[in-house]
């Protein structure tokens, strides 16, 4: 059972117009060159007001230029006149049995916003030591994993940096997490000792993050910045299905907590599985996560094991496991398989996924199974997927003269 709500959209703010470009999602030089460069403010004090800003947007959670009690009244002016801070509408939230929160989140293109809107769907899972948003990188994935329900989508388009965000700010306000803010009532939400109802992101929503890395990494950095939302980069896991020549960069620039999608051991499984892995066998995948930079004992890479019934679930293929990932620090962690309507899987049994696990913690792997949350309201790993449809070349060309 869950309870879906039909927001108010009378309280969302008004969608992206072409020719006020959305502040969110730059750095703050981009911030600084911005302001400059539409005559809001003299070059000398670009880097002032971006640094003002930076806090309203990212620690204040501000959304209307007026509220910038610091900024004098003539620039908020033209500051609002030059560019907006739009947040994605809401279209549902979902609130399920287990306390899982479900959005579908919709955006304008904002270069084209005679376009159809797109829809992304996030994911907030709170648990007793920690509030875990998971977040989408794209509309739908043009990969096709053949257990994942995004796979079946059609890739629309990838994401802005300010739409990553946007997903993170909208949560947050509706969690209560900026100052002023208030919870929900439903309570339990902030987890024990935490002050913050998000603590922690997880780049596992809609699409492949690392088919979006420049967005991405700009929404991570911005995200994880010391002076605004302070998301520690520990706290952020960037889960891939193995995109080989960005997991180095991943590493050095970004620097957040690795995840890998595995999900079989041998390449005749994995290629019909993970079909990315045609182009970058487990032997290459491999090779990058021994080189990941910065990894240690203390800082593992998560390999993420969909347990599927009798397709990559027997003793055998549990011991592989242990002997490829010999020598790389990692946390092996099983997912029971989420099934979604029109899926060729089944879940392992329990009792499969127990002794699956006591052979990988045997051999010294911490091997958590993933406990699905959310289910109820199709909020579980694997299982979310927008109504966003790739439109034909002849209805994008009448949508752009409208
Ligand atoms: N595209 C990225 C991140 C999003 S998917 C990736 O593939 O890593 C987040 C995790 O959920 C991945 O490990 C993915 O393989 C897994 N997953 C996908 N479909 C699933 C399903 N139906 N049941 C359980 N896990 C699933
Ligand atoms: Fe895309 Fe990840 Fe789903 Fe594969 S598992 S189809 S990469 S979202």
């Amino acid at each position: 059972m869950s309870l879906a709500l039909n927001l108010d959209h009378s309280s969302a703010v008004r969608p992206a117009m072409a020719s006020r470009p959305s502040l969110i999602g730059l750095s703050k030089a981009g911030l600084a060159a911005a302001l400059i460069e539409h005559d809001v403010v003299p070059e000398r004090e670009g880097r002032m007001r971006a640094s003002q800003l930076w806090n309203w947007l990212y620690v204040n959670g501000v959304t209307d230029f007026d509220r910038m009690t610091n900024v004098a009244k003539p620039v908020r002016q033209k500051l609002a006149e030059a560019f907006n801070l739009d947040r994605p509408e809401i279209v549902t939230e979902q609130v399920s049995v287990d306390g899982t929160r479900k959005w579908l989140f919709r955006f304008r293109d904002p270069q084209n916003p005679n376009m159809p809107p797109v829809e992304v769907e996030t994911v907030y899972i709170p648990e007793s030591d920690r509030g875990t948003l998971c977040v989408s990188s794209q509309v739908g994935c043009t990969l096709t994993c053949s257990f994942c329900h995004t796979g079946t989508q059609k890739l629309v388009r990838n994401l802005t940096a300010g739409e990553i965000l946007g997903q993170v700010l909208m949560a947050r306000e509706r969690l209560g997490d900026f100052p002023g803010g208030s919870r929900p009532d439903d309570g339990g939400l902030v987890p024990g000792g935490e002050t913050r109802a998000i603590t922690n992101i997880v780049m596992m929503g809609m699409g492949e993050p690392l088919y979006n890395y420049d967005n991405v990494k700009q929404a991570l950095l911005i995200a994880s910045a010391g002076d605004g939302m302070s998301i520690s980069k520990r706290r952020i896991t960037l889960s891939t299905s193995g995109v080989v020549p960005y997991i180095e960069p991943t590493g050095r620039e970004i620097d957040v907590m690795l995840a890998i999608s595995l999900h079989a051991v041998r390449d005749d499984l994995r290629d019909v599985l993970v079909p990315i892995n045609k182009k970058w066998p487990l032997k290459e995948l491999l090779e990058a996560c021994r080189n990941y930079p910065g990894l240690s004992n203390a800082r593992r890479i998560t390999f993420e094991y969909v347990m599927l019934d009798g397709i990559n679930d027997s003793d055998a293929e549990a011991r592989e496991l242990v002997r490829l990932l010999a020598g790389i620090p990692a946390k092996i962690n099983l997912i029971p398989f989420n099934p979604w309507p029109g899926s060729n899987y089944g879940t392992s049994p329990s009792s499969r996924i127990e002794r699956f696990a006591d052979i990988v913690n045997k051999a010294g792997y911490a091997s958590p199974v993933r406990t699905p949350r959310g289910r109820d309201i199709f909020a579980a790993c694997g299982q979310l997927k927008s109504e966003s449809e790739r439109l034909s070349k002849k209805d994008r060309d009448a949508l752009l003269v409208l």
